[in-house]
């Protein structure tokens, strides 16, 4: 049976995407099998007391493992060239079961400031709570990274390239002042994903993943997934087992068929926002655009170094505050107004009234998230489509 085992370390990454961690069942199926079953039975009573005290492998109950979530888990661990993946019910889930399984009362955390709203709220309502203190440093401010730490310091925490405006951090000089401060950074790396960005090999500690977003791809399942080494991992397996936030085999089974195109559908998100973005850049309504593959983005360099391509997040500034910015996006007929990102769809959304509209101007202004600006997540539609749906809204203004 080809299961992923020795020479699979060598495979690329297209391999690895389509054929890392399948397993077969007796049946040869050449598909990967969804094993939709709560519980496992055993052949014998000593066989179950053999299982439930450790000493031998196999499955107990789906909260625990599951074939087609390991199958899921072992394709991801490979992508990111991780030793072990923990899947998990949702994003939010990955990032809650790291933090609970490496964290006690009175540790800290040290986080770039503009992260995902949910994790904001995490990290604020419900670690507080608990007793774990959270400082945020600007995303590019290393000299802010090192001296937030204190004594307590467990985690570093970031996401790059940052959302909405594509600012990207140095992931592997955060790892470097991480480290010298005995903590392990955390990179949510659900923009790039391991196709265009392994934080793993530039020294970063954790990868966490909502596989809601480009994993799948097609916005069909909630998911999420940790990686790291086996002690760690084994830390947040024992709170997912345990605590429950366990991810699903159908959802599991979804993104392993996400993962067979993951590479492909990542080059086509970057190509197609590359010449979008170079495109808005030639517009006359259009003040900026953001998009670390343009070559007049402060970042581009570093992102060239750290990325294999930029990926299909872009923003822009047009002119006439909110109101240019509205005309824009309601005279879109194609594109989904939604906040989601990370489908085969083109997503369009207003950044300072949506997803970064409960938080004050001053924070507003310091994320970079102006009035006029719009987000978009682009798809994989023909470009010329894409361009005159932004057209009619950018001829109002
Ligand atoms: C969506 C998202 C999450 C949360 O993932 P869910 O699957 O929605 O729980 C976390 N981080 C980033 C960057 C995201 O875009």
């Amino acid at each position: 049976m080809p299961d992923f085992d020795i020479d699979a370390q060598d495979w690329g990454l297209e391999t690895l995407g389509v054929r890392a961690g399948q397993t077969r069942s007796h049946e040869g199926e050449h598909s990967e099998a969804i094993y939709p079953t709560s519980s496992f039975v055993f052949a014998s009573a000593e066989e179950a007391a053999k299982r439930f005290a450790g000493e031998e492998p196999g499955n107990i109950y789906s909260r625990f493992t599951n074939p087609t979530v390991r199958m899921f888990e072992q394709r991801i661990a490979a992508l990111e060239g991780g030793e072990r993946a923990v899947g998990t019910a949702s994003g939010m889930a990955a990032i809650l079961s790291t933090c609970m399984a490496l964290m006690e009362a009175g540790d800290h955390i040290v986080s770039s400031r503009n992260i995902f709203g949910s994790t904001t709220t995490l990290f604020e309502k419900y670690l507080r709570k608990f007793g774990i203190s959270i400082s945020y440093v600007g995303l590019q401010d290393y000299q802010g990274w090192a001296d937030a730490a204190n004594d307590n310091t467990k985690l570093y925490f970031l996401e790059t390239p940052s959302n909405p405006v594509c600012e990207i951090a140095d992931i592997r000089k955060i790892a470097e002042i991480a480290h010298s401060k005995g903590a392990k950074l955390v990179v949510d790396n659900c923009f790039c994903t391991p196709a265009l960005q392994r934080p793993l090999l530039l020294g970063a500690d954790i990868v966490t993943h909502s596989a809601t977003k480009y994993l799948d791809g097609q916005g069909r399942c909630v998911g999420g997934v940790v990686v790291g080494n086996n002690d760690d991992m084994e830390q947040v397996f024992g709170f997912i087992r345990s605590c429950g936030p366990s991810l699903s085999p159908f959802n599991a089974w979804v993104f392993l068929k996400g993962l067979e195109t993951l590479n492909l559908r990542m080059k086509a998100h970057s190509e197609n926002a590359l010449t979008l973005a170079t495109w808005l850049e030639q517009q006359p309504q259009v003040e900026q655009v953001n998009y670390a593959g343009l070559e007049s983005h402060p970042d581009h360099q570093l992102a060239s170094q750290q990325q294999s391509a930029f990926g299909g997040v872009l923003s822009f500034k047009v002119r006439g505050g909110k109101e240019g910015a509205w005309a824009v996006i309601d005279n879109t007929q194609m594109m989904s107004i939604t906040a989601n990102l990370g489908d085969v769809k083109t997503t369009i959304t207003h950044p300072a009234t949506t997803t970064h509209g409960r938080i004050s101007q001053e924070d507003r202004d310091a994320a970079g998230v102006a009035d006029g600006l719009i987000r978009i997540a682009v798809g994989l539609e023909t470009l010329e489509d894409l361009k005159a749906d932004l057209a009619r809204g950018l001829a109002k203004i």
